[in-house]
Order: structure tokens, then sequence, then C-alpha cells
């Protein structure tokens, strides 16, 4: 299938320039790497120093209020010789304790923190104990209500930086974004095989952003055999997901409540699904009585998955059109062409990654809102959504207002919307409330 899109918060990309005052102030060294390490390129501390980081003056701050990244531009020096994923603790100028953090010094976030006391051991032990608490709060509270597709551990959110771990019926899927989780790897999948007793635990490492963590793509089984057919039934609809091929770890389970929003709304309304992927918005809106559903997306293997999700869950082919086509020029043609439709949904992959990226990412937004709001008919509803990391929940309504102006209709919010209850956000790192909605209805 199409490139996988990251939506976790956990590696956001960041262009390589940065870091140039740490390595202007630290002199390079050869290092050993040991078997856990994956490259060394650590910049020396002192020579004879307990292994650790210590912090500039005044830069314990976001350590201090519980925020687990550290950026290399925070660093004063790094004593030792640590290698990518070695556990070190982290201290401020003076010597107190922050944090025992994971290093990685070949990413721009040169450290994310496991915990914030100082009398833990980072051991397989801590490992059960955060993993356990992730599948405890999924299990009392039901994060994941009406199915067996569920996020069992959303990464930094989990107190696991850098890993998520899927679940798609008795099948784990493990994605690996940063160097702590890569060093610990066989140790999270023994607790996982123990804890969940899956037929399969795969893993699907290979998102572009290891890259900047110095990390190789790694795409395969790991515990057990994947099953030929993998599928999430997610309140009632069944779908397929191709957890060894497909965007992600195989299905974009952080949309599942707004799904279901959507299939409430779509009674007698002719739908347009831009970036449907394998068809998730688009079936809920046919089981909820839509009278017609279009459907686009760039990803050929994507469309034939969603044809084929229709057709498991039964449902009326004759309402269903599929498009493979760039929206961005696909919504020009249906604006040329005077077509109109009572139901928008735009869900597009991660246009800001991060903050840096926001200025071009707005372009885009603005963009593909724009042409909805000119193909609603007058009380159409639009269902908006950004995964971006980089663009935050003001500037998206911000982006939505303009987007609304110039395509000169007044427009109502009447929900805002985020990612299910399966993907919680830790409050001290807000970062990882990425995903924000906002369904709109235009004036009639
Ligand atoms: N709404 C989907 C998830 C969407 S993921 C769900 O609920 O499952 C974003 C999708 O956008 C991917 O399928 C990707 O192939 C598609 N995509 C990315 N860029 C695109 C473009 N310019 N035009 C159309 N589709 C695009």
């Amino acid at each position: 299938m199409t490139k996988p899109k990251a939506r976790s918060p956990s590696t956001p990309h960041r262009p390589s320039r940065g870091n140039r005052d740490f390595r202007d102030r630290t002199k390079r060294s050869t290092r050993t790497t040991d078997s856990q390490s994956t490259r060394s390129t650590a910049p020396a501390g002192e020579a004879g120093a307990p292994p650790g980081i210590i912090l500039k003056s005044g830069r314990e701050k976001s350590l201090l209020r519980r925020h687990p990244w550290i950026f290399s531009g925070a660093i004063e020096r790094i004593d030792g010789a640590p290698v990518s994923g070695n556990t070190l603790p982290v201290r401020d100028t003076t010597g107190n304790f922050l944090a025992w953090v994971a290093c990685n010094p070949d990413s721009q976030i040169t450290a994310r923190a496991w915990s914030f006391n100082e009398a833990e051991k980072i051991d397989t032990e801590f490992f059960r104990k955060r993993i356990a608490n992730a599948l405890a709060a999924r299990n009392e509270l039901e994060l994941a209500r009406n199915s067996n597709g569920m996020r069992l551990i959303h990464a930094e959110s989990d107190g696991l930086p850098g890993l998520i771990v899927d679940q798609y019926g008795d099948v784990l899927v493990m994605q690996i974004g940063s160097a702590g989780p890569e060093r610990w790897r066989d140790t999270i999948a023994d607790i996982l095989q123990d804890l969940c007793k899956p037929v399969c635990i795969y893993e699907r490492s290979d998102s572009d952003s290891r890259a900047l963590e110095g990390l190789e793509g790694r795409n395969g089984v790991l515990r057990g055999k994947l099953p030929d057919n993998v599928a999430v039934i997610e309140n009632g609809l069944r779908f397929s997901v191709d957890v060894a091929a497909g965007q992600k770890t195989g299905f974009y389970l952080d949309q599942r409540d707004n799904r279901a929003l959507t299939g409430t709304l779509a009674a007698d309304r002719d739908v347009l699904n831009c970036f449907c992927y394998t068809g998730g918005f688009s079936l809920y809106a046919l089981r909820g009585g839509a009278k017609s559903v279009l459907s686009i997306d760039t990803s050929e293997e994507a469309l034939q998955l969603a044809q084929r999700n229709l057709q498991l869950n039964g449902l009326d082919e004759s309402r269903a059109e599929w498009r493979c086509a760039d929206v961005f020029q696909a919504l020009r043609t249906l604006r040329d062409q005077g077509r109109k439709f009572d139901l928008i949904i735009l869900d597009p992959p991660k246009f800001a990654p991060t903050a840096a990226f926001a200025e071009k990412a707005a372009r885009g937004y603005k963009d593909i809102n724009l042409l909805a709001f000119k193909l609603l008919r007058p009380g159409g509803l639009l269902c908006t959504y950004s995964c971006s990391g980089g663009i935050g929940a003001d500037l998206f309504q911000k982006i939505i207002a303009g987007a609304a102006l110039d395509a000169g209709v007044d427009a109502q919010i009447v929900h805002y919307l985020h990612a299910s209850a399966d993907h919680p956000v830790l409050l001290s790192f807000p970062e990882g409330a990425y995903l924000k909605g906002l369904v709109l209805r235009v004036a009639g």
C-alpha cells in the first residue's frame, strides 16, 4: 500500500539542521556499540564522569513539569559513552536528579523520559507494570466500547515514549518509533505475549520518522503467526485490516467514535468522503442511510480493500462510488462539474508534523476546506479533521473560519471532536492531542 502515515505523537518530524550549539560545544569520539544499540555517535562529555545527561541551566523546567522530551539544544553535556537506547539519569547543573531517560544521541529529541522517580529501576518489571497499567485502563474504562480493535499502548501518554501497540482481534501490531523501546523490543514483546496471549505480534516499525532517530525500518512477524485474514469489528461493521502493508499499523483506530457520529448524520444525504482509506467513514455513512457516497483516495490498494469491506458488510454497492484521485484536484473537478453534497468528510494525512510546517499546512487545510464549503448545499455538514501535531485546535478552527469566509458561507460548529478514548492524552504531554475535528453546518 501507499506510505504509512504516522499519526503518533511520539515521532515528530524535525529538520536535521538543528542541534548546532550542542555539536559545537562537544567533541566527537569513537565509541563501541553494545548488542542493544543501533549506532553510536554521541558527543563526549567529561572523561571519567558517571554516565548521564546534564542540562543547561534553566532548561530543566519542562522536565519538572513532567514533559517527557529533551531536545538536543537543552543539553549541556553527555557524560560517559552512551549508545542509542541506553538508560541514563538526567540532572540539572547542580546535580539534582530529574529523570531516567532513554537516550538517543542521533535524534534531535535526544532523550525521552521513562520515569521521574529516582528510585525506579528501568527493567523488565518496569515495562510489565507500565504495560499492565495501560491494559487495565482500557479494560476498566471500556475505552473501546463496541470494538475489538483498540489502541493498547499510546506511547508517551501511556508512559512508554515511542511505543504504539494496536490490537485487531487476537493480533497485536507493535510500532516502535524511538530508541528506548527499540532497546527493549524483545522484553516488550514477551510481556505483551504473556499478558494478552495474541496469536501474533506483528511489528510495523517502518515509519519514515524512524530515519530521524537513526533507526532502520522493520516490518515482520515478531511472535506467533499472522492469520490470513485480520479484521476488526467496530460498532457492528467489519473491516479487513492489512497489517503488513496497510498504512500506519493497518487501520485508523483514532477515528472510531467520529466515524460512528458520521453514521448518525448521513441519512438521506449525498455524502463525499475525501481521503477515505479503506472506507471507514463511507461504510458508516452507507449503513446510516446515505443516499449516495462518493469516496476518494490516492491509494488503489486502500480503495480495493474499501470495496471488499463494503461487500463484507453486505451494504448496497449501488449507492457507493469510489474514485482514485488526488483530493486537491478532485474537489476542483467536482466544483467545475457543479456537483453538490449534503455531507462532506475531510480526513487528510498529516500536513504539519511539527509547528515548523504549520504555514504550508495551513494553506493545504484552507484550500480543501474552502472547496468543500463551496460544494455543500445549504444546510449541509462538513466534518473536517487535522491530525497534524504542528497545528493546534485554535489554529485549526481559525483556518476553517478563514476558509468559510473566503467561500462566502456562514457556518456553525456543532461538534468539537478528538481521537477516541483509547488514545488518551497525558496532561503533561499536550502533543498527545494531535487529532482534532469540527463538524460544521452551513447556513440553510
Ligand atoms: N478516514 C480514514 C483515514 C484517512 S488516512 C479512516 O477513517 O480510515 C488518510 C488517507 O489519505 C490515506 O488513505 C491516504 O492514501 C490518502 N491520501 C493522502 N494524500 C492524498 C491526496 N492528496 N488525495 C487523496 N488521498 C490522499
